[in-house]
């Protein structure tokens, strides 16, 4: 059998999750053991999770939070990069029960966005100064549209727009599972990552919760990335949609997926998302979940993951309030959205009831990036790695030895500076001057001649400026 196309049983075991969570007895000294290892920034194993994710006393998650804090440090530095998604269509074909596009929501009204209305959307989220975006859409794209060559379109509606000062550089989508000649078409199209949330790993809830559609199928899903990374794409995310099933049983489960894809493509995922179910219209079970997660198990998912697999990306959305974002930023989340709409058409003509679900964090991209600058954050929008190749497996050879650094330490700077420069409020940009300044500082002198190098470019008019 092709090794790529091996079912979703072969690699996931819920008994072993299920076996490794019961005995992993709360032990003090067995987790001091574990965190000590998470601080080689190797990553851990089953187990070794397992023992993070029996922590139940408040001390001990803040020995837990302390190495999280220290391993971030460690290998992102005061990065976190800012992305915006962009909600093509909420026409969707599946009965997920948690999600306001069900196709049981009636109420809800439907928008695919023309071309132009796509462009219109982008052109605002450019003014603003994104430079990434995340593609969201539902299930279902009408014949009358062009059935997926509506994504491609649309893909290339993105990369077209261009205002004054900039463009979309990198857009990564977020979309229903394909075949691997529609995966190739879009690794043609030129995607950044291929985003999918397995939403639970638990086969009983997962049928519970996605009553009718393709999505009920969840091998269909579970196999996706395989199809993906098969079609040469090799950065791909993952998420699971927390509050469905518990949280240690989901968190075990994804380690395997990502093991599995580690060993089929010699490299495992590039993101996780850690989605938490928010209140959607139409939806009884997003205001009641089935196994809610409390903001301090939120925090403890974070920390885990970070130690788990360090060199991952973790990216955190607006579904969270800011409050909660302001704690989890140095816990290990690397990418965060801001300034987002989920309703189709959102940014060119406001926030409606068309959206997905409520969001938690209202703020605008400038005043999340003055906050972040004032925390001590460089607000990224770099997209060089994605640009030079060096993605999969090629980006993790120069993650792991720490050498990455060398290259994202700059091409932040120059980014946030190009934000500042182009986009920033007068406040931001006082922050923002001030919060580089400092960064400079720290940097090792080649890297700081360099970034000093860049930094001038950018003073002097040139932009797009990156290593
Ligand atoms: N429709 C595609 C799919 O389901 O794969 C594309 C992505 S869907 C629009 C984006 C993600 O939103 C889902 O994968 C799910 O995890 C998340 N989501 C759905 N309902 C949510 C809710 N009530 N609160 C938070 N996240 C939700
Ligand atoms: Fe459709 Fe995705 Fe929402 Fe499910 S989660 S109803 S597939 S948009």
């Amino acid at each position: 059998m092709d090794r790529h196309f091996c079912p979703a049983s072969e690699w996931l075991h819920p008994a072993d999750a299920e076996d490794i969570l019961r005995a992993s007895a709360p032990d003090v000294g067995r987790v001091r053991e574990v965190l000590a290892k998470a601080r080689e920034l190797k990553g851990l194993d089953a187990a070794e999770v397992a023992a993070l994710c029996g922590i139940a006393t408040p001390d001990l998650a803040e020995e837990l939070f302390v190495t999280a804090r220290q391993v971030k440090e460690e290998i992102y530095g005061r990065r976190m990069v800012l992305f915006a998604p962009l909600y093509i269509s909420n026409v969707c074909g599946n009965d997920c029960t948690y999600c306001a596009f069900r196709s049981a929501n009636k109420a809800l009204p439907r928008t695919a966005l023309s071309m132009d209305g796509i462009r219109s959307d982008v052109r605002e989220l450019v003014k603003q100064g994104h430079k990434r975006l995340l593609m969201v859409a539902g299930e279902g794209y009408a014949a009358s549209r062009g059935g997926f060559d509506y994504v491609l379109d649309a893909i290339r509606a993105v990369y077209d727009v261009t205002e004054a000062h900039g463009h979309i550089r990198r857009l990564n989508v977020n979309l229903a599972p394909l075949t691997v000649e529609e995966f190739a078409q879009l690794k043609k199209a030129e995607i950044g990552t291929y985003q999918l949330f397995q939403e639970t790993y638990h086969r009983d809830t997962y049928a519970a919760v996605h009553l009718s559609g393709r999505k009920r199928d969840f091998d269909w899903r579970a196999t996706a990335l395989d199809r993906a990374m098969q079609a040469g794409i090799d950065d791909v995310g993952m998420g699971v949609l927390f509050g469905l099933a518990d949280w240690r049983f989901e968190i075990l489960s994804l380690m395997q997926h990502i093991a599995h894809l580690e060993d089929a493509f010699g490299v495992g995922c590039h993101t996780i998302s850690v989605p938490r179910m928010e209140p959607a219209d139409g939806s009884d079970v997003s205001i009641n979940p089935p196994a809610p997660v409390s903001d301090d198990d939120f925090r403890k998912i974070i920390a885990i993951l970070r130690l788990a697999v360090p060199y991952t990306g973790i990216i955190l959305s607006t579904r969270e309030s800011a409050a909660i974002r302001r704690e989890c930023y140095a816990l290990g989340v690397s990418q965060i959205s801001a300034g987002s709409r989920t309703n189709p058409g959102g940014y060119s003509e406001g926030e409606t009831t068309s959206g997905q679900f409520q969001l938690g964090d209202h703020r605008s991209l400038d005043e999340v990036i003055a906050e972040l600058a004032a925390m001590g954050f460089i607000p990224s929008f770099c997209t060089a790695c994605y640009r030079l190749g060096r993605t999969g497996q090629d980006f993790m050879d120069l993650a792991k030895p720490g050498l990455i650094k060398q290259k994202c330490d700059p091409n932040a700077v120059t980014t946030f500076l190009e934000y500042l420069t182009d986009y920033g409020s007068d406040s931001a940009r006082c922050v923002g001057e001030a919060a580089i300044a400092c960064e400079l500082d720290k940097m090792g002198a080649r890297t700081r001649r360099n970034a000093e190098k860049m930094l001038a470019h950018i003073r002097a008019g040139k932009r797009d400026v990156f290593c």
